[in-house]
């Protein structure tokens, strides 16, 4: 295949300096768990990333090498086990130098409400266009702190690729749609519910903004702080370790695939 040719020859002629890595690992918590086979396979992704997406800066942002290595790593990290295939879709990645306002943004609510008005994101994924990062956010995640803004993005590219986000990524052989939607949905609920009361839980309200945030909230949590998810939404995380093919705690248990290629 033409696309494993390229890959391979982009491996054999380039490489991520040892020091630039090593710091970008050191500095990313999140990736901690990973042996160094697993870390091999993040750094030759991360490589592969690097050449087959465009970073473009936005604004007056200058993206060095040490940022774009930070921005792959973490881009990577959920497609470690499925492969940079599954970022087919799209082609770039546009970086803000801080939160970005975006004026007269449409939003239908829970019950189909329509709110029009501006909003600061700190990074979107567009349905067949770019992903869109706030740079002081991508610094921010990944720490083990619980927030990631790159994981929840890309895990929204990743639920596009069977059509809108919905929170319904295509799954794999072998896991079951209406196990997904229950777990999901009881997570969900109980959250909505807890908030309803007033209550104010430790994971963000935003979440349930709609199914769609929910999953990629949840992935975000997956990467960052997968001891406290499972804690809190036992099922979500074993659902999310069987669809990324990763399991940080070791506790989700079932069959372990095979890595697939990069
Ligand atoms: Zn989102």
């Amino acid at each position: 295949m033409l696309r494993s040719w390229r890959r391979r020859r982009i491996l054999a002629r380039h490489s991520i300096p040892d020091v630039l890595w090593d710091s970008t690992v050191a500095a990313t918590p999140a990736v901690a768990w990973l042996d160094a086979g697993a870390r091999r396979r993040l750094r030759d992704l991360a490589l592969l990333f690097l050449h087959d997406k465009s970073l473009e800066p936005a604004g007056d942002i200058v993206l060095d090498d040490a940022m774009r290595v930070r921005i792959a790593l973490l881009a990577c990290q959920p497609i470690l086990e499925l492969g940079l295939d599954s970022y087919a879709a799209f082609a770039s990645v546009i970086v803000y130098p801080e939160a970005f306002l975006v004026r007269d943004r449409e939003h239908v609510d829970e019950d189909g409400v329509v709110h029009r008005g501006d909003e600061v994101l700190t990074g979107e994924a567009w349905e067949q266009g770019p992903v869109i990062l706030s740079w002081p956010d991508v610094q921010a995640s990944g720490r083990g702190e619980g927030y990631n803004v790159v994981a929840h993005e890309f895990a929204h590219k990743l639920d596009m690729l069977d059509g809108a986000a919905n929170g319904l990524p295509p799954l794999h052989e072998g896991m079951d749609v209406a196990a997904w939607e229950a777990d999901f949905d009881s997570a969900y609920d109980d959250l909505a519910t807890r908030l309803g009361r007033g209550e104010q839980p430790w994971i963000d309200p935003y979440a349930v903004q709609d199914p769609a945030e929910f999953f990629a909230v949840m992935a975000e949590l997956f990467f960052d702080v997968p001891a406290s998810l499972e804690a809190e939404y036992p099922q979500v995380y074993r659902q999310l370790a069987a669809f990324f093919r990763q399991d940080p705690t070791g506790r989700a248990g079932g069959p372990r695939t095979s890595p697939a290629s990069p």
